[in-house]
C-alpha cells in the first residue's frame, strides 16, 4: 500500500491524537522525502525555514508518536543517529548507500538482491521475509569535493 499524506492523516485522525499543524508539517516532510530516512535533526533543518516555531523536542515527540502508531519505523545505521522512514515503504528500501564523509543515506533497489535473497533462503532452508544491505563509502558529491580540497 503506497503511503501518502492523506492515509497518514486519516490514521492520525482515527486515533486519539489530533492533527495539529506541527504534526502536519512534520508528516509532510517525511512523505516528501520518503525515498530516504530522516533523523529528527534532518526534519528540523528541512522545516525550520517555513516553521521556525517547531522545536527539535516537538519533532522528537511527533516522530516517536508516529512510530508508536505504526506509521513510521526507526532505522539505525550504527552511527548513533536514529532515522525514521515510512513503515510500509520499508521493505522496498532496505538497501542503503551510506556516505562515511557527509553521512548521506541513499536507498537503492537492486533486483539482484532479491534473487540473492531467494538463493540464500533455499540453500539454508530459511524462509526469508526481508533483507537489509548497507554499503559504506563516499557519495558522488563528496567524491567531487575531495580533489578540490587537495588543489587549494
Ligand atoms: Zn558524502
Amino acid at each position: 500500500m503506497p503511503h501518502n499524506i492523506r492515509t497518514i492523516l486519516e490514521r492520525l485522525n482515527s486515533s486519539e491524537y489530533r492533527v495539529t499543524w506541527q504534526r502536519w508539517a512534520i508528516i509532510k516532510e517525511i512523505v516528501l522525502n520518503k525515498d530516504r530516512q530522516l533523523s529528527a535533526e534532518d526534519v528540523y533543518n528541512l522545516i525550520k525555514q517555513d516553521y521556525p516555531e517547531i522545536g527539535l523536542a516537538t519533532i522528537y515527540r511527533t516522530l516517536d508518536l508516529l512510530t508508536d502508531l505504526g506509521m513510521l519505523q526507526r532505522v539505525s545505521f550504527g552511527d548513533g543517529k536514529t532515522r525514521y522512514g515510512l513503515a510500509d515503504g520499508g521493505s522496498q528500501y532496505q538497501n542503503h548507500l551510506i556516505c562515511v564523509r557527509c553521512g548521506a543515506v541513499e536507498a537503492f533497489d537492486e533486483a539482484f538482491l532479491r534473487s540473492l535473497e531467494e538463493a540464500v533462503g533455499e540453500a539454508n532452508q530459511f524462509q526469508v521475509i526481508d533483507h537489509e544491505v548497507k554499503f559504506f563509502g563516499v557519495c558522488k558529491a563528496c567524491q567531487k569535493e575531495a580533489p578540490a580540497r587537495q588543489r587549494s
